[in-house]
């Protein structure tokens, strides 16, 4: 369960149960004043237990240890709300803390559900997403200290000294560490080593992908032999692995071109037309909640042709409409 990954820096591989993800990976580092806990998970029980039995294996003192959260998705963020105590600095970037903040107020979500409805998702299927408990996880009663960490803030913890890098794209404020000397990234959700970093977008004043793709090409730049993704197995090879995703959402652009070729369209409409990862026969087939991140990727694809200039957008019957320039 826990796995030391470098001098005083381990992992441990906290479960979400009922998630395709199945896991996610929080970071550990005993320093001789304070710990550091990276990404502590999400707020329920099942990681709760694993991570307690974790930081008592590894004699952590919650009462010395400061966290530093990559980005607000709830299997990253949420733990933190239960771990944390009032003696605790929570490393977070503020375009992340105003969605939670927009969560926690209930506004977050219904924006998101409106602006995807917008995209032509049935609205008889958002009803079957909408857990309207879903926004506990990011409940608490405790007062706890958040500090905004903005692009280039170092963090000193042990023998580490981590620099924080922006990387927004997955969220707007997803944030990376990296640690020049040691040559390693730890890098949430921006970079995965088996898995493809979901861009979705949510609200028409972003454009994550164009984001995204920047992102990348600032972790190409930077000497890295070690990644320590959020998400499974840790992994050398950097520049390949982002040579492999600009491909990726080169040939998504691509795909989309061509569906976009046959005449105007829905976000939701083009979604149906791609190929994706789901283990099911057709579009009709697949569980609500893929078609919902599905949508989401389309729409990001759909905005960064628009703004290159390739597409444009109409709103046709209150819906948002998609054609080739
Ligand atoms: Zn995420």
């Amino acid at each position: 369960m826990v796995e030391e990954i470098a001098s005083d820096l381990y992992k441990v591989e906290v479960p979400l149960p009922d998630n395709l993800l199945r896991s996610v990976n929080s970071y550990i580092i005993k320093g001789r004043e304070r710990n550091l806990i990276i990404d502590p998970g999400m707020n329920r029980e099942e990681c709760l237990n694993v991570m307690q039995t974790s930081l008592r294996k590894l004699k952590v003192d919650l009462g010395r240890t400061d966290f530093f959260i990559t980005h607000s998705h709830v299997d990253h963020f949420s733990l933190v709300l239960n771990l944390g105590t009032e003696e605790s600095t929570i490393y977070f970037n503020r375009p992340d803390m105003d969605v939670v903040d927009r969560i926690r107020r209930g506004t977050y979500l219904e924006d998101a559900a409106h602006f995807t409805f917008l995209n032509g998702f049935p609205e008889k299927a958002l009803k079957e997403i909408f857990d309207p408990g879903a926004d506990g996880y990011y409940r608490s009663e405790k007062n706890l200290v958040f500090k905004m960490m903005e692009d280039g803030d170092i963090i000193n913890t042990g023998d580490y000294i981590f620099r924080c890098l922006r990387t927004s794209g997955h969220t707007e404020g997803h944030t990376c560490l990296f640690e020049p000397s040691q040559k390693m990234l730890i890098s949430g959700d921006h970079l995965l080593g088996d898995i493809t970093p979901s861009i979705q977008l949510r609200s028409d004043e972003r454009n994550p992908l164009k984001n995204y793709l920047e992102s990348l090409d600032k972790v190409y730049d930077l000497d890295i032999d070690l990644v320590l993704p959020g998400h499974r197995g840790l992994f050398s090879g950097c520049k390949e692995r982002i040579t492999e995703l600009k491909k990726h959402h080169q040939e998504r652009v691509d795909q989309m071109i061509s569906i976009l070729g046959k005449g105007s369209q829905n976000a939701y409409q083009v979604a149906s037309q791609m190929t994706w990862d789901v283990n099911c026969d057709s579009w009709d087939f697949f569980p609500v909640l893929q078609k919902w991140f599905a949508t989401g990727e389309a729409i990001a694809h759909l905005k960064y042709l628009q703004q290159k200039g390739i597409a444009r957008k109409e709103i046709k019957e209150q819906k948002t409409i998609y054609s080739l320039n």
